[in-house]
């Protein structure tokens, strides 16, 4: 039998072309015989058959395996999946509870897919993909909640900044090179990849603009829009394995983009005052009182109004049609509060307090914060206005001269007080 070979014997000539195999990366043995990959795929194409490439190859097989493979992500639901978030994620509570519906959806769709393949087209049901849109200021928790969620299902998960891409034929990224950092964060298993998640930050940056004018991006946003159309609504997309812009001469990985969950998010800044408008007018031309009604209360600011964004919001925020069409599921995030942010310091599995005292206990100290050093944290992290993003960096500022002491603490306790995060006061390591 022929067989594909990297390792051929090393005095060996190609049968054909008379080619030492030292001289070829590729060829196939059949016997005493040696064929060079050139002369093979020269054969082929006489006798008419296909030349599948390795990458071809792979693609293929991967098609072919279920996405719901033995070990694969676990069916969790809803509940299971809030319950999870809620470790990790402070606050945040009807977001989460739409993020957990539509990831419970969307993988009961792929296994039914998977459990209804054989049957034919017409007794199968249509179940669309719902991609969704997380709407909200910056460090409130939009990618935590989307890389918590990939971390408790099991799944690959990359993160893509739509700033950075553009439409073809512009100086940046191609969308394909999202799908690349997918199929890395897979190990380069593509029927892992194809049921992975990939959040795509800054969306609301390639809304069309005027103002949005750059010389080395499309002006518009309206391209990269229609690029990301194609992947997020399901294609089989050419993957170059190397990243950076596509070239003519370069094998593709291909990907089929189907059944991969997109998560878009953004600030969105100033959709609150277009859906405030749309609000206002109902209620002005038409009497139509029961979207103001329907606000979670009746001094709702500005960030419960994102609650009520609709489609035809968005639209006039900038994106096109076909684009919202393929986001269907809308969940907006309050800006973090002053105690939502202690919380954040101290509540989750893998909070930074927690993380600083395990630190502390390793070198046999105790680490304990008073509650007014955790406000005064807060409260400067709060004015900085970056949400959560900049809480690590506040209390590491704090703590470095403490760290730095660290390894000669032992079996002494030391406590931060509100002064010395205003760095009033010299450390006390024996407070109590
Ligand atoms: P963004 O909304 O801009 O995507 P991130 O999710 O990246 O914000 O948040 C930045 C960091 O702030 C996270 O890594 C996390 O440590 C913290 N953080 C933000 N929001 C929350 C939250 N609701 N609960 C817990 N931590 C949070």
């Amino acid at each position: 039998m022929a067989k594909s070979t990297n390792n051929h014997d090393h005095g060996a000539v190609c049968s054909l072309c008379g080619r030492p195999s030292t001289l070829v990366s590729k060829g196939i043995t059949a016997g005493n015989l040696f064929l060079c990959e050139d002369c093979l795929i020269r054969a082929c194409n006489v006798l008419g058959l296909e030349v599948v490439s390795e990458e071809e190859a792979m693609a293929l097989k991967a098609s072919k395996q279920s996405p719901l493979s033995p070990g694969g992500f676990n069916l969790d639901t809803p509940a299971e999946l809030k319950k999870f978030m809620d470790e990790y994620v402070v606050g945040q509570e009807r977001v989460k509870k739409i993020l957990s519906v539509a990831i419970y959806n969307h993988y009961k769709r792929l296994k039914y897919l998977d459990e209804n393949k054989s049957a034919d087209k017409g007794s199968k049901l249509e179940l669309e993909k719902s991609n969704v849109l997380l709407i909200g200021p910056t460090g409130s928790g939009k990618t935590l909640l989307a890389r918590t969620i990939a971390k408790k299902l099991n799944v690959p998960f990359a993160i893509a900044d739509a700033t950075t891409l553009t439409e073809a034929g512009y100086v940046g990224d191609d969308v394909e090179n999202i799908l690349l950092r997918l199929i890395q964060a897979a190990d380069y298993d593509l029927a892992k990849a194809q049921v992975g998640i990939i959040f795509i930050d800054e969306i609301d940056k390639i809304a069309k603009r005027s103002e949005n004018v750059s010389i080395t991006r499309d002006v518009s946003g309206e391209g990269v829009q229609q690029a990301l159309l194609k992947i997020l609504e399901g294609t089989v997309a050419n993957v170059p394995p190397k990243g950076g812009r596509k070239h003519p001469m370069e094998e593709y990985i291909k990907l089929d983009t189907t059944n991969i969950l997109f998560i878009c998010s953004g600030a969105f800044v100033g959709l609150d005052q277009i859906i405030q408008r749309r609000i206002g007018q109902r209620v002005l031309g038409f009497g139509k009182k029961q979207d103001l009604l329907s606000l979670p209360d009746s001094n709702s600011t500005n960030s419960a109004i994102l609650d009520l964004a609709e489609p035809e919001d968005l639209l006039k925020f900038g994106l096109i049609p076909e684009f919202i069409g393929r986001l269907p599921v809308i969940g907006s995030l309050r800006p973090l509060s002053q105690q939502d942010l202690i919380r954040i310091l101290t509540e989750p599995k893998n909070s930074i307090v927690r993380q600083y005292q395990e630190l502390f206990k390793m070198d046999d100290a105790t680490l304990v914060i008073q509650d007014e050093a955790l406000q005064e944290i807060a409260s400067i992290a709060e004015k900085k206005g970056t949400g959560a993003r900049g809480l690590k960096a506040i209390f590491e500022r704090i703590m470095l001269d403490y760290m730095f002491d660290l390894p000669n603490m032992s079996g002494k306790t030391f406590t931060l007080t509100k002064e010395m995060v205003l760095q009033k006061q010299e450390p006390d390591y024996e407070r109590k």
